[in-house]
């Protein structure tokens, strides 16, 4: 079963359930109310995919940012409609797929400040480290995962994420999509 992602269970699901990536993302628009261009884009997009509706996103985007509710319209509504298909060449944008927020090149690599791309990819051993303790992520996992990212294999990083957070599952599809990584999250839970 998975469950329709909603402004009403989101504060839910996003802990249980979000990728790294996007979890990540969801904890920057909390902390900053804002996030820049890439960053929008990346959770947009992946919320999109996970079932919300525009109308939906539009609410909440315009309730968690620190913007005029007018400014929000003039900046920020239209690129929502857009990806959502309903604005400018009227095609539904797809979600970033792991290789793509990985790749450095439209999203470029997170600076500072940024809080868009992938931690397993980004993240110096240190950061990555420390998140994968606030996630909850035994000792014995991020070990592993910090073998696996200093072979370069982020996806496979992310898979061993996967499992260490949700035990016993076979990690179908994880680490090729971010939203294939919150559909097996949603069945495992569900
Ligand atoms: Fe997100 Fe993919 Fe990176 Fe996992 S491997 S954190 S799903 S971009």
């Amino acid at each position: 079963h998975v469950e329709r992602l909603t402004p009403h269970n989101i504060d839910k699901v996003v802990p249980r359930s979000f990728p790294p990536c996007m979890r990540r993302l969801m904890e920057g628009l909390r902390s900053e109310r804002h996030l820049k261009h890439w960053g929008r884009l990346q959770i947009w997009l992946f919320l999109k995919g996970a079932g919300m509706s525009m109308e939906e996103e539009l609410s909440y985007f315009k309730q968690n940012m620190t913007l005029k509710a007018t400014a929000f319209d003039k900046e920020h509504a239209y690129h929502i409609k857009h990806i959502y298909g309903k604005v400018g060449h009227m095609k539904s944008k797809p979600p970033y797929g792991c290789a793509k927020l990985m790749s450095g090149d439209a999203p470029p690599n997170p600076g500072p400040g940024d809080y868009h791309g992938c931690p397993f990819k980004h993240f110096d051993p240190g950061p990555l480290s420390q998140l994968m303790r606030r996630y909850n992520v035994p000792d014995g996992s991020t070990k592993k995962i910090l073998d696996l990212v200093k072979g370069h294999h982020y996806q496979l990083g992310c898979v061993e994420y996967f499992r260490a957070t949700h035990p016993d599952s076979a990690a179908d599809g994880v680490g090729n999509h971010p939203n294939a990584f919150y559909t097996e999250s949603c069945k495992y839970w569900g």
